[in-house]
């Protein structure tokens, strides 16, 4: 019996041609011996489209953008695809990044519909979207990260001039400027000055009603890929040099020529340190299938967690997939094994 897999992907986020490149590459990479591709498309203006049984690759990521799809609103989709058993999906694969797919929303309906489903939970991916929520579960469990504090948008509106004054006492120059619930780079900006200060603020609050700020660090950038459930295992690390000020949108989406360095040249005390720390952040946050965590390494070798991103970049090409490449597991069998998490995760809680 083949696997009935529904691939989730599109969506209305700035990060919409990125998923549309995943899931053309994850059709490409499955084993339809195994597999039974069934794909719904969801529309840049929010629309869910259910398009007809794949059976083999695509020429181009056009023709998974259904526009005579069988339309099916994400409430209607409760009826029409639950119970599981009446759904015709044995598992669902969410190839969604940001809001409305990485942050739990998503997930929680999968729970609703009581049906399989690739990745992190409820809890994670919410807890995981929100950098200040992330942060302080971080700094409870004693994680080392860089400095930080946060702000609402009514604070800062009643009274920029102490918000500003906050920020320079508790952190100075340079910091950063980031929204809370955000990836890609997107409102983030680097601050050098009051000036930069102020215009960032007004930046980062057109993304969100929340913004984290925090200490810049002069620092290598490395990260590593966690896969697993209650076992969780640390691939390879890998490093990141931008060519630009900082790795902005632009240089991870359009310029194209920052390195990836892998396996990243650190240290065997390095590598331990972070492997370390970044599954017990898995654990922390609650986290199940994979996330990639992403470090600041000091010249000084002092490792600190930036991040973790629980629908890390998951093209043939993107970070994750590189680094499980490197530790021995290419990309057709890590779409099988994410699978395979997201089955016992299910037969777990059953
Ligand atoms: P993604 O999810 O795509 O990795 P993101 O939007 O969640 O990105 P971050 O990873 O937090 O954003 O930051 C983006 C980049 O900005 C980092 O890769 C790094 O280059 C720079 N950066 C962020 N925070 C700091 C900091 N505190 N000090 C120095 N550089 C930073
Ligand atoms: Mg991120
Ligand atoms: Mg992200
Ligand atoms: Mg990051």
């Amino acid at each position: 019996m083949k696997t009935k897999l529904c691939l989730l992907y599109g969506g209305k986020s700035a990060e919409h041609q990125v998923s549309l490149r995943t899931a053309k590459a994850v059709i490409q990479a499955l084993n339809l011996e195994k597999f039974e591709i069934h794909p719904i498309y969801i529309s840049t203006d929010g629309k869910w489209l259910k398009g007809p049984q794949l059976h083999g690759p695509v020429d181009s990521v056009q023709e998974l953008q259904f526009t005579d799809g069988e339309a099916i609103a994400p409430n209607a989709l409760m009826s029409s695809i639950s119970p599981k058993e009446d759904s015709g999906y044995d598992v669902v694969f969410p190839l969604l990044h940001g809001p409305n797919g990485e942050d739990g929303t998503v997930q929680g309906m999968l729970e609703l519909l009581n049906l399989p489903y690739v990745g992190n939970g409820v809890l994670a991916s919410a807890a995981g979207m929100d950098k200040v929520i992330m942060k302080t579960i971080f700094a409870q469990s004693g994680l080392p990260q860089v400095k930080y504090v946060w702000s609402l948008r009514s604070t800062w509106e009643a009274d920029p001039e102490s918000a500003y004054q906050y920020v320079e006492a508790e952190l100075g120059y340079p910091c950063f400027v980031k929204p809370a619930n955000l990836g890609s780079s997107v409102g983030i900006s680097k601050c050098t000055n009051r000036n930069e200060l102020e215009k960032a603020y007004k930046e980062a609050f057109q993304y969100d009603r929340k913004i984290i700020i925090e200490e810049g660090i002069t620092a290598r950038e490395i990260e590593i890929g966690v896969l697993g459930n209650d076992y969780p295992e640390c691939s390879v690390a890998g490093e990141i040099l931008p060519k630009t000020t900082f790795y902005d949108y632009k240089a991870k989406y359009e310029d194209g020529d920052t390195a990836l360095i892998i396996p990243a040249e650190i240290s065997d005390e390095v590598y331990a340190s972070m492997s370390d720390i970044a599954k017990k952040a898995f654990k922390v946050l609650d986290c199940s299938g994979l996330v990639r965590a992403d470090f600041f390494v000091t010249a000084d070798e002092r490792v600190l967690i930036n991040e973790v991103n629980t629908m890390p970049g998951f093209t043939p090409v993107s970070m994750f997939p590189l680094l499980w490449k490197h530790s021995g597991v290419e990309y057709s069998e890590l779409i099988e094994r994410l699978i395979q998490l997201a089955l016992e995760r299910y037969e777990d809680k059953q």
